[in-house]
């Protein structure tokens, strides 16, 4: 059956990934989507319920019915790069999914809806697409597509909904939409509510929200702690981010922290992995339980304690800027770490090979970055200093 043969993926007929802002604003199967190759357009720009009916769909779908690489090694390239290194693809998820018997294979099953970038935050690796601050700082004025035709999909087989920002707890389209959901589609415990959230925010608003819901899941993006965290993610306080993050714990949700590996917390890695180390029993503890309540596994979010977030973009932030010679040094530091968990990360930087060019470019967006938001890299560590001063 052409639907066994990798890489036939369901997610054009049980998924819809929906952009207010990214890509113009667009509609797609998922978030993984590349687009690249595909008639007439990389992305459908248009509203949701005009991707339902078009052309542009149907043609994918027949792509996937006729199995042709010359258009899926472009659009799925990234599920592709993941299972041949072994490691489990959404295109994997929505597979085990229908075939055992979770979904089906007509109708929205899966949705990732962004309708926004409201946030308070401007992260040093993230865009203004993604983030009101930044395109503020940046002076644009992006289009938003108007999304309000959300309301007119048909949710009754909706399994996952995912919801992304900006930052989705101070988002009133988040809280529009979760109001309309909870009015005409509720089914607490078969819908699955996940979102990322960088934590600054625990409205009492937000939280009642969610807790409507019995299978919530909760991306905590937190990519160090201290005054690294607070230097990536501009705008934030640690001390903050800590008591959030405990609130958040005491709601009976799944949760998990997703890591961004980049130049900014893994040269310091000394300084936050003992923070997470400490975490990673009680998640442990908490994933059991949802184990045991049979959900289905992969459309709660990922398993691990701790997801690793390689930065690609922008170039000077990736791990590919780390001389060989520190690199060895954190990962003799790491050898004498006592905890399972010290091979994930020893895993990590070894996914990366050093390229000067890339040193290059991280200097360059430091010593801008720093300019424009009156920070100063030596001020966190001296190994920022090292790097800085590295001659490649
Ligand atoms: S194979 Fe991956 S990228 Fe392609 S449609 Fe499926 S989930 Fe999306």
């Amino acid at each position: 059956m052409i639907q066994d043969k990798k890489p036939f993926c369901w997610a054009p007929w049980v998924s819809l990934t929906y952009n207010a802002i990214r890509h113009g604003g667009s509609a797609e199967p998922c978030c993984e989507w590349r687009g690249n190759q595909t008639s007439p357009k990389n992305f459908f720009q248009g509203s949701a319920t005009e991707y339902l009916k078009s052309d542009w769909l149907k043609n994918i779908k027949q792509v996937m019915l006729n199995h042709d690489m010359s258009v899926i090694s472009k659009t799925c390239e990234e599920c592709i790069i993941e299972e041949s290194v072994g490691n489990n693809s959404s295109r994997m998820d929505y597979h085990n999914n229908i075939k055992n018997g979770e979904w089906s294979t007509e109708g929205l099953h899966f949705l990732d809806f962004r309708p926004g970038n409201t946030c308070n935050l401007k992260c040093r690796m993230c865009s203004a697409p993604n983030s009101s601050m930044i395109e503020e700082e940046q002076g644009l004025n992006l289009y938003s597509m108007d999304v309000s035709d959300i309301t007119k999909l048909d949710f009754s087989n909706i399994k996952v909904i995912k919801i992304l920002g900006g930052e989705p707890s101070i988002d009133p389209k988040v809280s529009e939409f979760l109001d309309y959901l909870e009015k005409n589609f509720y089914r607490p415990d078969d819908v699955i509510i996940r979102m990322t959230t960088n934590c600054t925010n625990v409205n009492s608003k937000w939280l009642d929200r969610l807790s409507k819901w019995n299978k919530v899941s909760l991306n905590f993006s937190i990519d160090a702690t201290g005054n690294i965290v607070e230097y990536i993610r501009s705008g934030c306080k640690w001390s903050v981010l800590e008591r959030n993050i405990e609130i958040l714990k005491k709601h009976s949700w799944k949760w998990q922290y997703n890591v961004t590996t980049g130049m900014y917390n893994f040269p310091v890695i000394e300084k936050w992995l003992p923070y997470f180390i400490e975490n990673i029993q009680e998640v442990d503890i908490i994933n059991e339980k949802y184990k045991e309540s049979k959900m289905v596994k992969t459309s709660m979010g990922p398993e691990d304690v701790v997801t690793y977030m390689s930065i690609i973009t922008p170039h000077a932030l990736s791990l590919k800027a780390l001389p060989d010679k520190i690199k060895n040094e954190k990962l003799e530091w790491l050898s004498g770490f006592k905890s399972n968990y010290v091979e994930k990360i020893i895993n990590v930087f070894n996914q990366y090979n050093y390229d000067p060019l890339y040193l290059e470019k991280f200097k360059k967006f430091t010593i801008k970055y720093d300019k424009l938001r009156g920070t100063n890299i030596h001020d966190l560590d001296p190994i920022f200093t090292r790097l800085m001063e590295w001659k490649t």
